[in-house]
């Protein structure tokens, strides 16, 4: 089967291949492995590539696409490329400047996909995580759907194709959708989703209202990195996976991204090493059973990895709700 081809429509018309390559590294990680890794992951088949102004390596990631680009593997009309607004921009007034930010670091005239990396606004300026001396987050306040109205005029600037949010639960997705004068719905809710935490409440709810779910740390998420609870066990060594891997010949990365793929989830996967990186394209190569499915999601122990804990307490915190 074609990867390439294995594209979900948008509620705006715009299309999203199914399966998406994360470039988000801790800090300690040399930024030329995003660039290597990004054009790695274009030549072997990946045809949307997903970063954000937080993981400052958009100039990396750009370069890779434009020099994918530039040896004629690729047009730019065959990447989707998602950039995200970063919590310290979520006033109106800053979002055009943050996402114009992005595409000068990128060096493209356009994104595929803006969304709002979580809803949980911060304080404006260059530190990406203010904090005060005891260390705490300084929280800002902000109207999301004022954010929202910021994004669709970048929609109709043409800087972005399609916009969405990310990390919102279902009230604040509700709060979006039921703003008066509403333009343009979310196209995605970009959030964790594993078969520890399969969020089927929440894809529900997205689906009902043709919104795609997009699903990050579908592998059990990167353990050394800043923002990742460690203590939680470690997805891929599962024992119920790792028995559906052996039954059908694959690795249990493919059974979970191949599981989220069959629930008709959008399905970011993260690797910086070639053989991972090649392996995870496989996602298309084989099926899982009805059976398979539903032994996965058994699994379902709402275990999340990025709980983003320095947040509780700011009033859009969004993972308190059931979903
Ligand atoms: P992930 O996709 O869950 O991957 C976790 C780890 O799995 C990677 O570090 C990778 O290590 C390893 N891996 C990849 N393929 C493998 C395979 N075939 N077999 C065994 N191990 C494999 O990681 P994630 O970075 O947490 O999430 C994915 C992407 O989602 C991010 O890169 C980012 O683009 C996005 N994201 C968004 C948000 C948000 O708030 N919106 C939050 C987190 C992440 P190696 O590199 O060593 O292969």
């Amino acid at each position: 089967m074609d990867p390439k081809s294995q594209r979900v429509k948008l509620n705006d018309g715009h299309f999203i291949p199914v399966l998406g390559f994360g470039t988000y590294a801790p800090e300690e990680v040399p930024k030329s492995e995003a660039l290597e890794a990004t054009k790695f992951a274009i030549e072997v088949g990946f045809r949307h590539v997903d970063s954000a102004h937080l993981y400052q390596n958009e100039e990396q990631v750009g370069q890779a696409i434009r020099s994918k680009i530039a040896d004629g593997t690729v047009k730019r009309e065959d990447i989707f490329y998602t950039s995200k607004l970063w919590c310290n921009s979520l006033q109106p007034e800053l979002v055009r400047p943050a996402l114009e930010k992005s595409l000068q670091n990128l060096q493209l005239d356009h994104v595929d996909l803006y969304i709002i990396h979580s809803p949980v606004s911060l304080k404006p300026g260059n530190k990406f995580v203010p904090k005060d001396e005891s260390g705490k987050l300084i929280f800002d306040s902000v109207d999301l759907c004022h954010t929202w109205e910021a994004l669709e005029k970048c929609k109709d600037a043409g800087l972005t194709k399609s916009i969405g949010v990310s990390n919102f639960n279902h009230k604040q997705l509700e709060k979006i959708l039921n703003k008066p004068g509403l333009k343009y719905k979310p196209v995605c809710n970009q959030v964790e989703c594993h078969p520890y935490l399969n969020q089927s409440k929440l894809l529900e709810f997205c689906k009902s209202h043709d919104i795609v779910l997009v699903a990050y740390a579908a592998l059990g998420a990167q353990l050394l990195s800043e923002w990742v609870n460690s203590n939680n066990p470690i997805l891929l060594e599962d024992p119920v996976l790792c028995a559906i891997a052996k039954k059908h010949k694959q690795t249990p990365a493919l059974v979970a991204l191949r599981y989220q793929v069959q629930r008709g989830v959008v399905v970011l996967a993260k690797s910086f090493n070639k053989k991972r990186i090649k392996e995870n394209m496989q996602v298309f190569d084989f099926e899982l059973t009805p059976e398979d499915m539903k032994a996965i999601d058994g699994l379902n122990r709402n275990i999340r990895y990025y709980d983003f804990q320095k947040g509780i307490g700011h009033p859009e915190y969004p993972f308190s709700e059931e979903y």
